[in-house]
């Protein structure tokens, strides 16, 4: 890869930036060349409420110890950080992000910094109708809530502990808010629920929100066997369009990261696949992420991360925080391996 690694995605009217990215496009060799890094992901906790089958033990995992996890002014900082090379929106994950206390707080810091792009939420939705109101007020724009069945029995099999209709409040809680319409996100899984493809899709008919399929990723220490329960996007497109005809393409919500995008003919909503195992889409990956214990990691699987925390503590070292960014960028996959060394909890799903 020979391009500056970093492309402002927002570099909005500034001349001199314009320029350059004109400069950098002339000379790209093909798309690897220049990596549009928009999104920065971060996990502000690795704790969860929930114990999904294909993510963790029902017993847990070893939690980080408390001074490992990142305080709300490190994150702002790297965000800070963030922003100067054009990487201005974020979206707070987990494990379970309203689990951290005072999220609104942070969501609020981030606001207030100059240049921050949209800020988003994935959860699991159970505390969601508690904290939707808040969350809105501070700046907080779209919600993402994962739901990988209709069925409220299964959903207690597959998350060892959720309440369907309460993950539901929340989600109308958050719509109620403003921050509809919400994305469902489901991790299809054979012998769990690959008959209600349909069911989710069908969902998009009716209502504007968007369901986004997602292949299982056998991640470090999966509950469930890949052999057994991987379902290929070829086969949950196939099970859809024999039930309701062409998926046509449609735009992409703002904040989506490389999942393709479709829509049902007359559909209010949309439907959207992350294939990273069949068709990995890492030339087009834009995103970094930042695990709740400071490390900058540059892809889901590959181990490419760059530990922060050195860079932060006693004080701030702006400069090599800013360098870290463009190193970690460098270590993006041109193709990721399959496994990774960490569980989806672990980094920040
Ligand atoms: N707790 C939040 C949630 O439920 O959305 C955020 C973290 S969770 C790890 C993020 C997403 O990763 C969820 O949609 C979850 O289903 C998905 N996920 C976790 N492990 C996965 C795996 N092995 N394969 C595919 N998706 C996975």
């Amino acid at each position: 890869m020979t391009a500056l690694p970093l492309l402002p995605a927002n570099f909005g009217a500034d001349p001199d930036l314009l320029e350059a990215a004109d400069r950098l496009l002339a000379g790209a060799q093909g798309p690897r060349d220049i990596r549009y890094v928009k999104t920065l992901r971060i996990s502000v906790t690795d704790h969860c409420n929930f114990r999904c089958v294909y993510c963790m033990p029902d017993e847990g995992v070893d939690w980080l110890p408390k001074d490992e996890i990142l305080t709300y002014e490190e994150i702002v900082e790297i965000a800070r950080t963030a922003i100067g090379h054009g990487i201005c929106d974020f979206k707070l994950t987990g494990g379970e992000p309203l689990l951290r206390k005072d999220l609104g707080t942070l969501a609020r810091m981030l606001r207030g910094l100059p240049g921050c792009g949209e800020i988003s939420l994935t959860s699991n939705g159970l505390l969601l109708d508690r904290f939707a109101d808040e969350l809105c007020e501070a700046g907080v724009a779209r919600v993402t809530v994962s739901m990988d069945t209709l069925k409220p029995e299964l959903f207690r099999e597959i998350t060892r502990r959720g309440d369907l209709a309460q993950v539901w409040r929340g989600i109308r809680a958050a719509e109620a808010a403003g921050m509809g319409p919400v994305k469902i996100n489901v991790v299809v899984m054979r012998g769990y629920n690959v008959d209600e493809i349909v069911d989710f899709a069908e969902m998009t008919l009716t209502q504007p929100r968007t369901v986004r399929f997602i292949e299982f990723m056998p991640l470090a220490r999966s509950m469930i066997e890949e052999a057994e329960h991987f379902v290929p996007y070829a086969e949950i497109r196939a099970r859809i369009e024999s039930r309701f005809g062409a998926l046509q393409p449609a735009q992409q919500d703002t904040g989506t990261g490389p999942a393709r995008t479709f829509r049902l003919r007359d559909a209010l909503g949309k439907i959207g696949f992350i294939h990273a195992m069949s068709a990995p889409f890492c030339s087009t990956c834009n995103r970094l992420r930042l695990t709740a214990d400071g490390q900058l990691r540059s892809c889901l699987f590959d181990g490419g991360e760059i530990d922060l925390r050195p860079l932060l503590r006693p004080t701030a070292q702006r400069a090599e925080l800013r360098q870290a960014f463009l190193d970690c960028v460098v270590l993006k996959p041109d193709a990721h391996k399959h496994y990774g060394t960490r569980q989806m909890s672990q980094i920040g799903g």
